[in-house]
């Protein structure tokens, strides 16, 4: 089975930050996705704010 173990040491996508620890795909210590590219998407009809955005990488820890 495939388990994302990309998230150590060195790994950290400086194109992507992010500081959402509680991620799987975050890389711990630096505030910076593990992953090569991420999906964001909506969950709103017509979103106007930051906050209707959300990203569709996310992977609980
Ligand atoms: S997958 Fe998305 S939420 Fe998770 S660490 Fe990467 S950018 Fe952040």
């Amino acid at each position: 089975m495939y388990t994302n173990d990309s998230c150590h040491s060195g790994s950290a996508n400086h194109c992507i930050a992010c500081t959402v620890q509680q991620c799987a795909n975050h890389c711990g210590k630096e505030d910076y996705c593990s992953l090569n590219k991420i999906l964001v998407g909506t969950h709103e009809y017509n979103p106007t704010e930051d906050q209707c955005t959300d990203c569709k990488s996310f992977r609980k820890r």
